[in-house]
């Protein structure tokens, strides 16, 4: 277990007490297991067992590059949905053939990069596209590799912002749009030499799915257009059914990514696409539960009957709670909670910086942890409000490996002011 604690109620990550790294890393900080991290890459990997596939790390969840790495050395490969995200899978050292790239409107030096870098495929979100990545394709004299993102048009029981393989999604080719997509294939090839060569036919249904249900039933759309498109002569090199495997924020039972892994390769036994190389882009399930956001706790309010317990994280560190309503569960750090409830808020100038209710103890700690905050976390942190990005601790092997602190506050006041 990643978070853990000492027979007398001290709060570990990976090892080391989280007492000890507030007092190098100050707060807010993230901390991350990243022999954890590695682990359930691992795990996953192995879970496919011998046949074709590539755990395509979805990076937006973490982009940091000790937790890349970590993902690559375990044998990952990445799902990205920027230039900046593929320079820093490649940097870190990520296979070309392990890369996809996501994206509804990339741009050209993004589509370039991809092109040129050599990755497995490009992933069309749009008939539109497709002329756009034959162009670069050409102005570079290559081939690109593309492979089509079908929106299967299944609704999943997740918030609506985490919901995108649905037909009002900005996201993906319906399949009705399909016909289309092939033509302008067939007109970007109609030159002399071919400028696009359709490799893959992917899906990504939506996150925060507990069960391989709606999973299963995106991943009938892509192998349906793969036969289909196999019986006409198309040489594919894999189908990708996407991520969005659950986690327990601590509220419910989920199936691990290996119950998704096997119901992934039966529904390939099944419709004979054993030979294709799966493709699967978790992100949180390999990262949010190895990760956690300590703060400090500030000051206390009592009015009436409420009170608030007031922490130096904000919603600008984590904004789960506040864009998705997600719950974290935040306990004390030097003691296991108590059963009295709090109401957990930040600094920032909104009423969205609540981070709910929770069972802390009557007497307030000196700082907590913000539980399975690895996925979506840093990535999505904001310096609004005048606040500096919250420092980044990497534990590995039982004790700190590498601290990214903080820029803090002065260089956000001078940055302002140069602007
Ligand atoms: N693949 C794509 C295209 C995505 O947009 C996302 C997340 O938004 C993911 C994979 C990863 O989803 P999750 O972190 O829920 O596994």
């Amino acid at each position: 277990m990643s978070f853990n604690r000492t027979p007398d109620g001290r709060a570990l990550m990976g090892g080391v007490p989280l007492a000890e790294i507030i007092a190098v890393s100050g707060t807010p900080a993230y901390v991350y297991d990243v022999d954890g991290i590695a682990r359930a890459t691992a795990d996953l990997v192995h879970a496919f067992k011998n046949a074709p596939r590539v755990v395509a790390y979805a990076v937006k969840a973490n982009t940091a590059g000790t937790i890349v790495r970590a993902v690559s050395g375990a044998g990952g490969g990445a799902d990205v949905v920027s230039g900046g995200e593929l320079q820093v899978a490649l940097g870190s050292g990520m296979p070309p053939e392990r890369i996809v790239m996501s994206g509804v409107a990339k741009q050209n030096w993004e589509i370039d990069l991809g092109i040129s870098s050599s990755i497995r495929a490009i992933q069309i979100e749009s008939v539109e596209e497709i002329g756009r990545v034959a162009a670069r394709a050409r102005a570079l004299s290559q081939c690109a590799k593309i492979s089509i993102r079908l929106n299967p048009s299944v609704q999943i029981d997740s918030h609506a912002h985490i919901a995108t393989g649905h037909d009002e999604a900005k996201f993906g080719v319906l399949r009705s749009d399909l016909p289309a997509a092939l033509a302008a294939i067939a007109v970007a090839n109609s030159g002399a030499e071919p400028t696009l060569s359709l490799v893959g036919i992917s899906t990504h249904v939506g996150s925060m799915l507990t069960t391989p249900g709606p999973y299963l039933e995106s991943a009938r759309v892509v192998t349906s257009v793969a036969r289909e498109l196999r019986a006409k002569g198309t040489r594919l090199d894999f189908v990708d059914f996407g991520g969005g495997f659950a986690i327990d924020y601590g509220d419910g039972r989920v199936d691990p990514p290996s119950a998704f892994a096997e119901a992934a390769l039966d529904l390939l036994e099944r419709e004979g696409l054993s030979d294709l190389t799966l493709i699967v882009e978790p992100g949180r399930a390999l990262v949010a539960p190895f990760g956690v956001l300590l703060a400090k706790v500030l000051q206390t309010k009592q009015s009436g009957e409420r009170r608030w317990l007031m922490i130096d994280a904000g919603m600008n560190d984590l904004i789960r709670p506040a864009l998705y309503a997600a719950r974290h569960r935040i306990e004390p750090i030097e003691r296991e909670p108590g059963e009295s409830v709090w109401q957990v808020v930040g600094p920032v100038c909104e009423s969205a910086d609540d981070f709910g209710l929770h069972a802390i103890g009557d007497e307030p700690p000196s700082a907590v942890a913000i539980r399975d905050a690895g996925a979506y976390g840093f990535t999505m942190a904001s310096e609004y409000n005048g606040r500096a990005l919250p420092a980044e601790v990497f534990v590995s092997g039982g004790r700190i490996q590498k601290i990214a602190p903080t820029l803090g506050s002065e260089a956000w006041v001078a940055a302002r002011l140069r602007a």
